[in-house]
């Protein structure tokens, strides 16, 4: 029988410290960008997005149909020779003008961000954007250097690249597969996600007015059917989708026998491993940051959390301390932590994996805090006494709610780190170097922090392991899958 364990409120309080949103310059509605303009849907139809910390609509947004697709397809096809045409250091400089562009509207794209997705506006403006910025100005630097980025190999581009990103980090992803295509010389047609439209559409406008050429880069959003029909055009040379496993495989399906390069950047279950020896309050601010951040939406969120035995006492009870003073609320509120989860169906989501964490034994601690009575939320949960069997050890719960495990030797914790059939990240907490190398080499993750979590440069490259997906982003190994290489 499972137990459940609330933690009453914290006993002191900050005074609300709301980001206003008063000059965001939002339009009631919003068409699809081809051929750098803003275009009525010619076959698509058109949605509200939701503010799902208040469940109020933000705008209306064009989500495209078929002959949409086919018409920016066209356009990227018709603007391509002549982008690819332009020397890498006049890409260069579209790019540093798109990159400072979204410096100067970061507050306001942080805000957007906020607002449409529910992410705290502190990550938005602290993380999400300038790091959006800085994967311009980093890819810009590459324009003209490609083949120095590939061992002095020679290089064309691959041609219209369809691109497909998630919504926990809306316009980063957008960033991260836009940027490396278009230095590489290849044209782009990106899909945001159903729930998070606005800032690529705001970044539409920026490609406006850098003056990019039209066609260059088209936006497209819509939902599952338009990524679906978007991978089957024929029209395409290449595919990036950044989302979760299930439809990765059907991507992958959709693409056999065409020829067509695909990268592919999917879930994960990364394991967190804390060794006695570790900076113990310095692994819990790691702890909370690798799986509170954004509410747990984060693709190597750290939600397999293994702790050596010998500590696991005292780690789960630092833990549970420093969980109880996070403050859940209102994106918005420059002092939340966590904010609203992204959409109605991700909330079920979460429910039902903790509900079978329970039915299957696992002890459940959930935060007691005071939540909107409107709107998407799920208060920060610690399950303890987790078999690695459970549900709740193996599936991806995109949400924040962390599940402990322990662990006696070094090589106990690297079978159950590898334990998944995930590799996307892994974090290791230990004062002792050689054993940090050692336990990285022998974890099957594309990325692997020590004594810190969750930290990300434009300069390193990111990407998964097994069913975590293949291909790298970031860094001069970002350049490969948009490159023909000779
Ligand atoms: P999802 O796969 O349902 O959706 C992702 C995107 O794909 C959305 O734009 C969606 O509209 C589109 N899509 C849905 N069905 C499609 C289909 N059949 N064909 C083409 N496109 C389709 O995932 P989600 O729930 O929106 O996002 C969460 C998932 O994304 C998690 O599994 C997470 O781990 C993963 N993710 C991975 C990374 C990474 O870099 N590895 C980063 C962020 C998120």
């Amino acid at each position: 029988m499972s137990t459940e364990e609330t933690r009453t409120r914290i006993v002191w309080d900050y005074a609300p410290a709301p980001e206003s949103p008063d000059h965001v310059r939002l339009r009631d509605s919003y068409g699809l960008f081809i051929g750098g303009e803003f275009r009525d849907p010619l076959d698509g139809r058109r949605i509200h997005t939701i503010n799902p910390a208040t469940e109020e609509p933000i705008a209306e947004v064009a989500f495209a149909g078929e002959a949409d697709l086919r018409a920016a397809i066209e356009a990227a096809r018709v603007a391509q020779p002549r982008w690819a045409a332009l020397s890498g250091l006049e890409r260069g400089k579209y790019l540093f003008r798109v990159a400072r562009l979204i410096q100067e509207r970061a507050r306001e794209l942080a805000i957007v961000e906020s607002m449409d997705g529910g992410k705290p506006v502190r990550e938005s403006r602290d993380v999400d954007i300038p790091l959006a910025a800085a994967h311009f100005f980093h890819y810009a630097g590459w324009a003209d250097k490609l083949s120095y980025g590939v061992g002095g190999r020679d290089v064309a581009p691959l041609g219209v690249a369809a691109q497909i990103v998630p919504w926990n980090f809306p316009l980063l992803m957008a960033a991260w597969k836009l940027a490396p295509a278009l230095a590489c010389g290849n044209a782009a047609v990106l899909k945001p996600a159903e729930t998070t439209p606005l800032t690529a559409l705001l970044l539409a406008e920026i490609f406006q007015e850098a003056e990019l050429p039209p066609g260059v880069v088209g936006i497209v959003p819509g939902d599952g059917a338009t990524g679906a029909a978007l991978v089957r055009q024929p029209d395409i040379d290449k595919v990036a989708f950044t989302g979760s496993t299930v439809v990765g495989k059907d991507i992958q399906a959709a693409l056999a026998g065409r020829g067509i390069p695909l990268t592919l950047e999917l879930g994960g279950k990364s394991a967190n491993v804390v060794f006695e020896d570790a900076a113990l309050d310095q692994a819990v601010e790691g702890i909370v940051n690798g799986i509170f951040f954004n509410q747990g939406h984060v693709c190597c969120a750290g939600s397999r959390l293994l702790i050596q035995e010998s500590v696991a006492d005292a780690v789960t009870g630092k833990l549970w301390a420093r969980m109880g003073r996070l403050r859940v609320g209102d994106p918005l509120d420059k002092n939340t932590d966590v904010g609203a989860i992204n959409s109605r169906d991700q909330l079920e989501r979460i429910e039902q994996l903790v509900s079978a964490g329970e039915e299957e034994g696992a002890m459940r601690r959930t935060v007691a805090c005071e939540l909107p009575a409107r709107g998407y939320w799920f208060a920060p949960t610690l399950f303890t006494e987790v078999a690695p069997a459970h549900r709740i050890a193996v599936e991806e719960i995109f949400g924040p709610v962390v599940s402990v495990m322990t662990f006696r030797t070094q090589a106990e914790a690297i079978a159950k780190a590898n334990a998944s059939p995930y590799g996307l990240a892994a974090g290791i907490w230990t004062d002792k170097g050689a054993k940090a190398f050692e336990v990285a080499s022998a974890l099957q993750a594309g990325v692997v922090w020590q004594n810190t979590y969750n930290q990300f440069d434009p300069s390193a490259a990111f990407g998964g392991y097994k069913e975590s997906g293949f291909g790298r982003e970031g860094g001069p190994a970002g350049l490969r899958p948009y490159l023909r290489i000779s």
